[in-house]
């Protein structure tokens, strides 16, 4: 469903929406112009004043924004922001304890799956519908309400749930039970990670043999090396026309989030000893990279082969 086409606000449940950052505030906005009533909740107040003109009520506190929600949103930065707000506000006690029984919790954050599994058992003591709901598809996807949802819960939450993602995604899974929606996008975000190093590998050795990148790209493409990165985020410049890689690297994914989502994976990995050599690999090239170009976009790992491709 396009953001803009239903804005019927009757039999809509009020929205408590925290965390208004990159994603979160595009989301949120596009929850407005569908016709949900939203009290919003953000630590800047930058933040909260780009929703208030959206139209959304601005609260003084999580919990006074969740005061007569149905439905709670959060949108975070990591694992530690997420149990602060529904565990341990300030010392405390979080949000959860003070939510009705029956409300329906959606953590957007990426963080890890015992985390949100600590949520989520809390949460079902109090008799509160918790769903880990990491997405896919970055700022462009949060604008456009095209995100992927990777939704991990009790099916009753994640029916109570579709109507409200189909508003902010395209495209809506339920992975399995709590905590399985963040290890579906863990799994995926190794995997880019891997697959980003490796074409930025494989793209450097032909430049050094004398190829051209977008000739090479295009055979590769077309033969059995074929992947996402290759498709639509090819991380040499000027092979693709207005993604990071010929702007600089600026925008898109940042390297930081990705190192995050590495380290995430790895965790996720020695938890239930699953070994991930190329993943571990992935993790070491981004974690050194982040040192100095955390704040570039991912695909910025082929400076890694060639330094030149940061001042073209
Ligand atoms: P961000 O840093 O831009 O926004 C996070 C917001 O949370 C900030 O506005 C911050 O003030 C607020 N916040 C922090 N602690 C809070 C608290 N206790 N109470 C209220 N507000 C609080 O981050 P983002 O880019 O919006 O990412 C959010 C999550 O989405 C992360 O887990 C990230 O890994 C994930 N994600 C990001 C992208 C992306 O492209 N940016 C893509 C997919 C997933």
């Amino acid at each position: 469903m396009s953001p803009s086409k239903n804005n019927d606000s009757q039999n809509k449940p009020n929205i408590a929406f925290i965390g208004l950052g990159n994603m979160g505030a595009p989301m949120a906005e596009n929850l407005i112009k569908a016709g949900y009533k939203l009290s919003v909740y953000d630590l800047s107040d930058a933040a909260l004043k780009r929703l208030q003109s959206a139209g959304a009520r601005v609260a003084a506190s999580s919990k006074d924004a969740a005061r007569e929600a149905q439905v709670v949103i959060t949108m975070l930065p990591a694992g530690k922001h997420v149990h602060a707000v529904y565990l341990d506000c300030d010392g405390s006690e979080g949000l959860l304890s003070s939510l009705p029984k029956g409300t329906l919790v959606i953590d957007s954050s990426t963080i890890a799956a015992s985390d949100a599994r600590k949520v989520a058992t809390e949460a079902s003591k109090l008799g509160i519908d918790f769903l880990d709901a990491p997405v896919s598809g970055g700022t462009g996807g949060a604008i456009a309400g095209s995100l992927t949802f990777i939704v991990g819960g009790e099916a009753d939450g994640f029916a109570k749930a579709k109507p409200i993602l189909d508003v902010m995604g395209k495209n809506i899974f339920h992975a399995g039970d709590h905590g399985a929606g963040q290890v579906a996008k863990i799994c995926n975000n190794m995997l880019l990670g891997i697959l980003m190093s490796g074409t930025a590998e494989a793209i450097n050795l032909g430049v050094k043999n004398g190829l051209d990148a977008k000739v090479l790209s295009e055979i590769m493409l077309q033969s059995s090396g074929r992947n996402w990165t290759l498709e639509v985020y090819n991380p040499y410049p000027q092979v693709i026309e207005s993604v990071p890689s010929s702007n600089g690297y600026k925008g898109g994914f940042m390297t930081e989030l990705m190192q995050k989502d590495l380290n995430l994976a790895m965790q996720t990995a020695q938890a239930v000893d699953a070994e991930t050599p190329m993943g571990a690999k992935a993790t070491e090239l981004y974690n050194e990279h982040s040192i100095e170009h955390g704040d570039k976009d991912f695909s910025s790992i082929m400076a890694r082969h060639d330094k030149s491709v940061l001042s073209s």
